[in-house]
């Protein structure tokens, strides 16, 4: 039977029990916004926060699973279009820097 369902054993409409990253366990309940925290980019459970500055304070935020965070640094993960723009950024440093030698000589 073609069985192929989203179902990890996380029925949407229950409580779990969520690890959290500290070592504490978590207990959310419902669905969607208020209980599971879905990756943005798959269907997955969560367990990373976009970890990109945004400005004032405030990060991106964007819930995603360990399969689409981009680890940048040591308990900093990037959702999929930040990682974009981090990797972009970085293209332009060096660009940057490599223009500023040829401007010396
Ligand atoms: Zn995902
Ligand atoms: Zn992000």
């Amino acid at each position: 039977m073609g069985a192929h369902r989203v179902n990890e054993g996380w029925p949407l409409m229950r409580c779990a029990h969520v690890k959290l990253p500290n070592g504490l366990t978590a207990i959310v309940c419902g669905s969607g916004r208020a209980g599971l925290v879905l990756c943005v980019a798959c269907d997955r459970r969560a367990p990373f926060l976009c970890d990109w500055k945004l400005g004032g304070g405030k990060t991106c935020d964007v819930p995603i699973c360990a399969a689409h965070a981009e680890r940048v640094a040591e308990d900093k993960h990037l959702c999929p279009k930040h990682s974009k723009a981090w990797a972009q950024w970085q293209a332009e440093r060096a660009l940057r820097s490599a223009s500023t030698q040829d401007g010396t000589v």
